[in-house]
C-alpha cells in the first residue's frame, strides 16, 4: 500500500514520485511505503495552509471547538482500527495503542476544543490613566513536527491547541511511523474540517522537515524529537526569529529512598523502565536505590522484569513488542556491548528473544538491567531511548542528588520515599521539568509539559500551549 501526502483536503502523491520503504517492526518486513516527500511538497502544503488560514483564524471559537470535537469522536469510533495501525507501524502491543496512544489523541482534540472556549486575556487599569488588555491572534501556518514513539499522542497533541486557537498546519510525522498520521486525514475529511486548515507531508527529516522548517511562511515550529536533531533546526531557524517549543529527550533518574514502598517502587519502576519498549521519553533509564535496600530492590526488579514478556505484539498478553527499526536495534545494542567492555554486569536480558515464524526476524530485545557501571559512562550518560535501564546504588540524599542531575538531560524524574519532607526538598532540587513523586506518568493535560538543560525548552500542555499557539499584543488606551 502507498501512503499519499494529505495537502488542502486532498490525498495527493509526492511530487517526485518518490517513496520511502515502511517496515513493520515486528516482522522486519516492508508493508507499506510512504512519500518521499521534498522542499516541492512542502511548498503546496504551507501555500494550501497560507491560503486557509484568514478564514480558520477568524471562525468563531464555538464553530472551530465543534470542528475539533467532531474530529476527536470520528477518530474514537475508529479506535480499534487506529489502534491496529499504530502497533503495526510502530512496534508497541496493540493493549498499549488501545488504551494509551489512541485514547490520549482522542483526549487531545477534546481537551484543547474546550479549553479553547475558556481563553480569557487580561486587562489592567493604570489609575484611571489608560487601560492595558492584552489580544491574543493565531500566530498563522503552524509547523508541527513529530517523532515516531507515540506517534498519533503526540501529534495530535500539537495538532489540537494549534487548530483551536486558530492556527493553520503542515504536519511531518515521522517517517518511521506515518501509517497513523495518515488515516487521521481520513477523519479530518469525514470530520468536514475546511481544506487546508490540516496538512500531512511525509517525507524524511533532512528533506521534508528542514524544508519546513526553514520555509519563510510558517512562523512556529513545533518540534518534538532528539537533542541532536533540535540543535540542527535551533540553527535554522534562530537567525529568522520563529517562535518555537523543541522538546526533546531525557535520561530520567528514578531514585529510590530506603523508607520507599519497595513493593510500589518495583512494580512502578518496570513500568517506567520499559513501557512502549522503553521507547518514551519519560521512561526512566537511570535507577538509583539506596544502598541498604539495594540488594532486596535489585533481586526484586529482576524478578518483574523476567515477567515483563516480549514478543507478538498483537498478543495482548505480552507485556513488550519490538524496537522501532534495525537502525534503532543495532544502536541499543550497540550500548549493551559498550556496557559489557566497561565491566558493567548484564542481570537480565542484553540479548534478543528467540521467537518464531513470521517474528524470527522482528526487531526485538528483551528487557535489560544493568549494574556496576561508572554513572560517566556513556551508557549512564547518553539517552539510548530503548528497554535498557542502569541500577546504581547511592548512600545518602546528597549523593542521590549529585548522580540524578548529573547529565545534561533535565525532562523528568521519579523519587521514591515516605518521608514527606523529603519527597518535596528532594523533588524541588532536581533539574527537570516534571517530577513524580511515588508514582510514574499520571499527567494532568492542564499542567506544563517540558523540559529543562538538553531536554528542551518551552513547555506545552494547558493554557501553556494556549498561550504557545497564540501571538499576544498589548493595546494600551488613553481614557483622556
Ligand atoms: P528525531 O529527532 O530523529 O526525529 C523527530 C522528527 O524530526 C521526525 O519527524 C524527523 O523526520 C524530523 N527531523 C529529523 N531531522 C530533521 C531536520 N533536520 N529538520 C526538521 N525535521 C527533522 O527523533 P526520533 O528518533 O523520531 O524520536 C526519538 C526522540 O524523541 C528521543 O530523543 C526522545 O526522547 C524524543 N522525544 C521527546 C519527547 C518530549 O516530549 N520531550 C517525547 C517523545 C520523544
Amino acid at each position: 500500500m502507498d501512503l499519499a501526502n494529505f495537502i488542502d483536503g486532498k490525498f495527493v502523491s509526492p511530487i517526485s514520485g518518490a517513496y520511502l520503504d515502511n517496515f513493520e517492526p515486528a516482522t522486519g518486513l516492508v508493508y507499506s511505503r510512504c512519500p518521499a516527500s521534498t522542499a516541492a511538497d512542502v511548498d503546496v502544503a504551507v501555500a494550501a495552509a497560507k491560503r486557509a488560514f484568514p478564514a480558520w483564524a477568524s471562525t468563531r471559537v464555538e464553530e472551530r471547538s465543534r470542528t475539533l470535537l467532531r474530529v476527536a469522536d470520528l477518530l474514537e469510533a475508529r479506535l480499534e482500527e487506529f489502534a491496529r495501525a499504530e502497533s503495526q507501524d510502530q512496534g508497541k502491543p496493540i493493549w498499549l495503542a488501545r488504551t494509551v496512544d489512541i485514547p490520549r489523541a482522542v483526549s487531545n482534540f477534546r481537551f484543547f476544543a474546550t479549553a479553547v472556549l475558556h481563553q480569557a486575556s487580561e486587562s489592567f487599569d493604570m489609575d484611571g490613566v489608560a487601560l492595558n488588555y492584552t489580544h491574543r491572534r493565531p500566530v498563522g501556518v503552524a509547523g508541527l513536527i513529530s517523532p515516531w514513539n507515540l506517534p498519533l499522542y503526540l501529534l495530535t497533541w500539537k495538532i489540537g491547541p494549534a487548530l483551536a486557537t486558530g492556527n493553520t498546519a503542515v504536519c511531518k510525522p515521522s517517517e518511521l511511523t506515518p501509517m497513523t498520521a495518515y488515516l487521521l486525514g481520513e477523519v479530518m475529511q469525514e470530520a468536514q474540517l475546511p481544506d487546508g486548515v490540516c496538512n500531512m507531508v511525509f517525507g524524511t527529516g533532512p528533506q521534508a522537515g528542514a524544508a519546513l522548517t526553514g520555509h519563510r511562511d510558517v512562523p512556529l515550529i513545533s518540534f518534538t524529537g532528539g537533542t541532536t536533531t533540535a540543535e540542527i533546526i535551533n540553527r535554522q531557524i534562530a537567525p529568522m526569529f520563529k517562535k518555537s517549543s523543541l522538546e526533546l529527550g531525557g535520561k530520567n533518574p528514578n531514585v529510590i529512598f530506603s523508607d520507599a514502598n519497595i513493593e510500589k517502587a518495583v512494580a512502578t519502576s518496570v513500568r517506567s523502565s520499559f513501557l512502549n519498549q522503553g521507547e518514551i521519553c519519560l521512561c526512566g533509564s537511570r535507577i538509583f536505590v539506596q544502598e541498604s535496600v539495594y540488594k532486596d530492590f535489585l533481586a526484586r526488579f529482576i524478578s518483574a522484569t523476567r515477567a515483563w514478556t516480549v514478543g507478538d505484539p498483537s498478543d495482548d498478553n505480552v507485556k513488550m513488542g519490538a524496537l522501532v527499526s534495525r537502525g534503532h536495534l543495532d544502536k541499543v545494542l550497540g550500548y549493551v556491548d559498550l556496557a559489557r567492555q566497561l565491566g558493567g554486569t548484564i542481570e537480565i536480558g542484553g540479548d534478543q528473544p528467540r521467537l518464531n515464524g513470521k517474528f524470527k526476524n522482528g526487531y526485538f530485545l528483551n528487557p535489560t538491567v544493568i549494574s556496576g557501571l561508572d554513572p560517566l559512562c556513556d551508557v549512564m550518560q547518553e539517552e539510548i531511548f530503548g528497554p535498557v535501564v542502569t541500577v546504581t546504588p547511592f548512600r545518602d540524599e546528597t549523593e542521590a542528588l549529585e548522580l540524578a542531575n548529573g547529565v545534561k538531560y533535565g525532562l523528568a524524574a521519579s523519587v521514591w520515599t515516605s518521608d514527606v519532607s523529603r519527597a518535596h526538598r528532594f523533588a524541588q532540587s532536581l533539574e527537570c521539568g516534571i517530577v513524580w513523586v511515588n508514582c510514574w506518568l499520571k499527567r494532568d493535560l492542564r499542567t506544563p509539559f517540558g523540559g529543562v538543560k538538553a531536554s528542551g525548552i518551552g513547555r506545552e500542555g494547558g493554557t501553556y500551549s494556549l498561550d504557545f499557539y497564540t501571538e499576544p499584543k498589548n493595546i494600551c488606551m488613553a481614557w483622556e
